[in-house]
């Protein structure tokens, strides 16, 4: 009988791992793997270039101004991050251009609380570019070798988030969440995994400098039989950011804030927390476990607020897409006119502002005073529903406003 072979590279059958038959022709995976590559360099050649034209028409005061529509408060972060995003695509566009200097990349470090927008702020800037977003956990983390996700893993993140067009991801952003848990004086929940969490700073340091890494390009593990992807991290912009808990003793240490007000017994400061964390340095976060290569390569840092009682109801009306603006637009589409309001919005924040929920609080509370609303009310008779401030009173009744906590 005769071998059936590829008829695009000619591999024989038994040197393939999938041979497609077609009517009068076979297909190999290496064949197909290549054509869709050569089909999406083809229609990304056009859509890159009108992205790229797009990335640099963007003023920093544009870049700020559509961070405002989706990001409350927050004004020196956004003013910080605005500068350093159009300083890193007025590199990129100069990288293959011979410039003899070469202009360092503006990776950003982003020290608050948790809740307070941080991931909003990388995803916002990544839909303004339309460029990929990889979010990751640095506490997933691990040395190669370890029980975890390596380093590496965060790439192939970026490539599926880019539908695995390289240029794409070459171009795009990484969110490390919680880099403050790989510090070496960090306590460690996992034995299987380097104690310090320093081998993974270690390991994030190749990635930020600027590499050409081997990524496996559906993710886990290296293995041996794997095909790889090289992806050059040069133009990747990293965007890192953690609570650094306790950070504002080192800084009031600094500025030796201590004999004057601060008062580690009672835990009161004189100097309120976000005074103390706006005067943070690099050297902070050295001084709280991050190497100092680490620093250097996150050249960018700015601090987030706590969100007060003003800055939660904003969040809660004002965004493009606010929480009632959303809610809004679901019942709009059973044709029932949706409103909240004054002191039902105040009281919302308020409960989120007791409970400590935080910003994320507001939508568990949302969800769950609207829940029965948006089960009874479609296919009914009734198109308006106004929620006061009894409606959510009466609907919070019994709830454990602390399960609504975990599960926001
Ligand atoms: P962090 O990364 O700092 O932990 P997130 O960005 O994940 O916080 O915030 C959680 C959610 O809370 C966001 O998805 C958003 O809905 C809301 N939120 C937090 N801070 C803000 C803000 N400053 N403006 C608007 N929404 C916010």
């Amino acid at each position: 009988m005769e071998e059936l072979n590829c008829s695009f590279c000619g591999r024989k059958k038994p040197d393939t791992q999938i041979l497609v038959a077609g009517i009068d022709a076979h297909i190999c995976e290496k064949c197909v793997d290549q054509a869709i590559g050569i089909i999406q360099h083809e229609k990304t050649g056009i859509t890159e270039l009108e992205n790229f034209e797009d990335l640099l028409l963007k003023k920093p005061k544009e870049i700020k101004s559509f961070l405002d529509d989706y990001v409350v408060g927050q004004e020196i972060a956004k003013k910080i991050l605005s500068v350093a995003v159009y300083n890193h695509y007025k590199r990129l566009k100069f990288y293959d251009e011979k410039n003899e200097l070469e202009i360092q990349k503006s990776n950003i470090i982003l020290v608050g609380p948790t809740g307070t927008g941080k991931t909003l702020l990388a995803k916002t800037i990544a839909k303004m570019l339309k460029v990929p977003i990889a979010i990751v956990d640095a506490t997933v983390l691990t040395e190669a070798g370890y029980v975890g996700e390596d380093v590496e893993s965060i790439l192939s993140r970026l490539l599926q988030s880019a539908d695995y067009d390289l240029n794409k991801a070459q171009k795009g952003i990484v969110f490390i969440d919680e880099i403050d848990k790989i510090t070496r004086k960090s306590d460690n929940p996992s034995i299987t995994r380097d104690v310090s969490g320093e081998g993974v700073q270690q390991a994030l340091l190749k990635l930020l400098e600027g590499t050409v890494v081997n990524v496996p390009p559906r993710g886990g593990r290296k293995h041996p039989d794997q095909k790889f992807v090289e992806i050059n991290t040069e133009n990747i912009l990293f965007i890192a950011g953690g609570a650094f808990d306790g950070i504002e003793r080192i800084i009031s240490k600094r500025l030796n804030l201590q004999s004057v007000g601060y008062n580690s017994s009672s835990k009161n400061f004189s100097f309120n927390y976000e005074d103390i964390l706006s005067n943070i340095t690099p050297k902070d976060l050295k001084d709280f476990g991050l190497i100092p290569e680490i620093v250097g390569r996150l050249p960018v840092l700015s601090f987030m607020k706590t969100l007060d009682k003003a800055t939660l109801k904003s969040i809660m009306i004002q965004p493009k897409n606010s929480l009632i603006k959303q809610y809004q637009q679901l019942f709009e589409i059973d044709n029932i006119d949706l409103t909240f309001s004054n002191d039902a919005i105040d009281y919302i924040v308020n409960q989120a502002v007791i409970y400590s929920l935080g910003a994320r609080g507001l939508r568990s509370l949302c969800e769950t005073i609207l829940t029965d609303a948006m089960f009874e009310l479609p296919g009914t008779a009734i198109k308006t529903l106004k929620i006061t401030r009894n409606y959510c009173e009466n609907k919070l009744k019994g709830i454990a406003m602390n399960q609504l906590k975990a599960a926001s």
